[in-house]
Parts: structure tokens; C-alpha cells; sequence
């Protein structure tokens, strides 16, 4: 909650009070209505830096203002396109080694 806030997600403030945390619960219940699951990935988990097709780590994706990885695998993504299947990748990941 408190990295949300400060990396400007919106209003900062909205990420802070009860309602995303009972968004989160309500999804959670929603879900496993359906027989999903809700994967929580790690808010740390450096999404931005990893290269999802090679592993390598890129420090230099820090910088918020970088919209564009380029990797040395030839690997051109957006930043945000390039984090999503790291999350979805450690989400399935988490997901396999409780199942
Ligand atoms: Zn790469």
C-alpha cells in the first residue's frame, strides 16, 4: 500500500482506506465462487527490471521516464507490457508450487 502511494498510482489516498482492501477480499471470494484463485505477487517483486524473455535484470528500468526495455536478447518491449508477463509468471509460479 505505502509503495502505491508513493509511486503515484492515482490518488494515493484511495490505495490507503479500506476500500482496496476490501476489493481484494471481495475478489478473493468472487473467485473462489468460480473455482479461481487470487495470486498475491510479491509488491517487491522487481516486474519492470527483469527481461521476461531472457531473466536478465536491468537496473537501469528504475527510472520511470524508461518506457521502453531493450535487451541484449533482442527483446523490445514496453515497460508495462514487459512487467505484466513477469507478474503473470510469478503469479503462475506461485501458483504451481502451493498446488
Ligand atoms: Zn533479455
Amino acid at each position: 500500500m505505502r509503495s502505491m502511494e508513493n509511486h503515484g498510482f492515482g490518488n494515493g489516498k484511495a490505495t490507503l482506506d479500506n476500500g482496496y482492501g476490501m476489493f481484494l477480499s471481495m475478489l478473493e471470494y468472487k473467485l473462489s465462487d468460480r473455482n479461481k484463485y487470487l495470486v498475491k505477487v510479491d509488491k517487491w517483486f522487481p516486474s519492470s527490471q527483469i527481461c521476461h524473455r531472457c531473466g536478465k535484470i536491468h537496473h537501469e528500468m528504475k527510472n520511470l521516464q524508461i518506457r521502453t526495455m531493450k535487451c541484449d536478447c533482442e527483446l523490445t518491449s514496453s515497460r508495462d507490457q514487459n512487467a505484466a508477463i513477469n507478474i503473470l509468471n510469478g503469479g503462475l509460479r506461485i501458483l504451481t508450487k502451493s498446488a
